[in-house]
């Protein structure tokens, strides 16, 4: 009977042990280059709230496109003990020492959107970055197949910028050879910064004596730079021009038909399977992946998710139907 009462009462404690470990949540840190820019907001929101409802926990810090700042915060996060990293670089050339760190200590990395070169990270998850610059350099080419271009390049660290180049490039140099295109400047955006963007374009329309029928840019914040440039000069709407995200303003310049297009990237899709994949990975378990990618050290198994190019003719179905942004957030 005695004995009987102690197996029971190691049985519930051993069984309050192992349930109690199972229970134990887990704990992300989420390391953002840069909330300064629209669209990283709408990925945190999503990511955490998502993580949240799957039981973990997620702190999240900022870098503001600053290199130092994020291996600062990765820092921390590893030394605050979380069981995930995820990570969205400013230079994913540079973090190779801090992601190694983090493996000793036994922590799961995920690369969000932009991958890390040359690190032993655990996972991937992005869009087909090479298509979206397909898209952007498709569209634009529709609306002036022949004529002077401008590049208007992102990030020169961020590996999709590279990424977008070459997806634009596939479609345009075809063109360049047959001398239909004649690409009149090609120059990158600092940061993604839509201040560095109006100052390249500025210089461009100097240099070439407003003889610029298009501008590929590779994101909304750069193309906004850009029109603000060309709208100086009167010619906004007047050059085509692409952009990428979706963010409102750039849907909003679609609308005004200063801006040409958009790549639309449902952030929604990407960070809820990010927050599942990351919450997987906290639990020891190998998530899905529907394509690897080799970031000069290993092959990374990924999630590749596909992009959608808009322009005012499917807004509302895209966009608006999908809740990205309201209807009377674009068109009021
Ligand atoms: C993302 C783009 C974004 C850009 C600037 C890129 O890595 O893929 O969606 O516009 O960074 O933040």
């Amino acid at each position: 009977m005695r004995l009987n009462n102690i197996a029971v009462t190691i049985l519930t404690a051993l069984t309050l042990l192992t349930s109690g470990a199972e229970a134990k949540s887990v704990t992300i840190g989420m390391a953002i280059d840069d909330l300064r820019l629209e669209r990283w907001q709408k990925d945190r929101d999503i990511f955490v709230k998502k993580a949240e409802s799957l039981g973990a926990n997620v702190f999240v810090q900022s870098a503001n496109g600053n290199e130092e700042t994020q291996m600062a915060q990765i820092e921390n996060m590893i030394n605050r003990g979380v069981d995930v990293l995820v990570i969205i670089p400013y230079n994913g050339q540079v973090l190779s020492n801090v992601v190694a760190e983090a493996k000793r200590e036994g922590i799961k990395v995920l690369a969000y959107d932009r991958v890390i070169n040359n690190a032993d990270i655990d996972f991937y998850i992005s869009f087909d970055n090479e298509k979206v610059g397909e898209m952007q350099a498709r569209s634009i080419l529709q609306k002036v197949p022949s004529g002077n271009y401008f590049l208007m390049g992102g990030s020169p660290v961020d590996n999709n910028a590279k990424l977008f180049r070459k997806g634009q490039m596939n479609v345009l140099e075809p063109l360049i050879q047959s001398g239909k295109v004649k690409v009149v400047g090609d120059q990158w955006a600092d940061a993604w910064l839509a201040e560095n963007a109006l100052k390249i374009m500025e210089n461009a329309l100097t240099a070439n004596r407003n003889q610029i029928d298009a501008v590929v840019a590779s994101n909304d914040a750069t193309a906004g730079g850009a029109i603000q440039a060309l709208a100086a000069q009167g010619l906004a709407g007047k050059v085509a021009i692409s952009g990428q995200d979706a963010d409102l303003a750039g849907i909003k310049r679609i609308v005004a038909g200063t801006q040409t297009m958009t790549v639309y990237k449902p952030i929604t899709k990407l960070a809820d399977t990010a927050a599942d994949i990351s919450v997987q990975l906290g639990e020891g378990k190998t998530p899905t992946s529907n394509a690897t990618l080799n970031n000069g050290l290993k092959d990374i198994p990924s999630y590749l998710l596909t992009p959608i190019a808009v322009d005012q003719s499917n807004i509302d179905s895209t966009i608006i139907a999908d809740g990205f942004h309201s209807k009377a957030q674009v068109y009021q």
